[in-house]
Order: structure tokens, then sequence, then C-alpha cells
């Protein structure tokens, strides 16, 4: 597998794009991926089991210090994905990431200058960027 530029695949998503031209059957393609990528999660619990989710609250408070808040910040996951069901996960990620990509070529907007902002976005902003 080589690796490829966020530009080049976004390249190649408009030269094969021709069922998917409409900004619309996009939006909405690009929404339905997203759910299978979370039902392929789902899957690998619920039907194969490789991984468990146990979530409950996550004990956070106001006056609580950054360091204790970080070590008790739980992912509610135990387990890992399974070969198939990794498999499954990148494929349906793969989807989303193909619409993503042919979304943006029809809104002139590039892929690897949004991954740069929100890096940079990242940088600054630290632990704080998920809220
Ligand atoms: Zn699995």
């Amino acid at each position: 597998m080589s690796a490829t530029s966020l530009q080049e695949f976004q390249r190649q998503v408009s030269e094969l794009l021709l069922r998917h031209r409409s900004l619309l059957d996009v939006v909405t393609k690009f929404a339905q991926s997203n759910a299978s990528v979370n039902r392929s999660v789902a899957k690998a619990i619920t039907e194969c089991g490789c991984i468990e989710l146990n979530a409950r609250h996550q004990g956070f408070t106001a006056d609580m210090e950054l360091d204790q808040a970080k070590r008790q910040s739980k992912s509610h996951m135990a387990g890992e994905l399974c070969e198939h069901c990794r498999e499954a996960v990148q494929a349906e990620l793969g989807k989303n990431l193909f619409y993503m990509s042919a979304l943006c070529n029809l809104l002139d907007v590039n892929l690897d200058e949004v991954v740069a902002k929100e890096a940079d976005k990242c940088s600054t902003l630290g632990l704080f960027n998920l809220t």
C-alpha cells in the first residue's frame, strides 16, 4: 500500500465521481457513510464482541485539577478490534473519506488545507479542543 496525499486522493475521487455529481447526492451519501462507520463499530461490540463498551459518567467536577481529570478520563472501551472488524471499520471510514473528498471537490475546498488548519487549532487549543 503506497501513501497517498489527501490532494492526490481528492483528485482521484473527482475522476471517479460520475454518478454522484449532485451536491444533494453527495451530502446525503456522506451522512449515510458516517452512519455506516458507527454501525461497523456497533457490530464489533454486539455481533463480534472483540470490543466491549461499558459507559458511565466521567466523574469530572468543576474544581478538579487538569492532571486528575486526565488520569480518570476513560474510553469506556475494553478489548481491541479483531482483524475482521478492523477491516470493516477501515472500509467504512474509507467510504466516508471518499464522500468527504467528493463534498470538498464540489465546494472547492482543499482537504490538505482543512487538515492543516485543524492541526493548527489542535496545537493552540490543546486539551480543550474536543469539548
Ligand atoms: Zn471483531
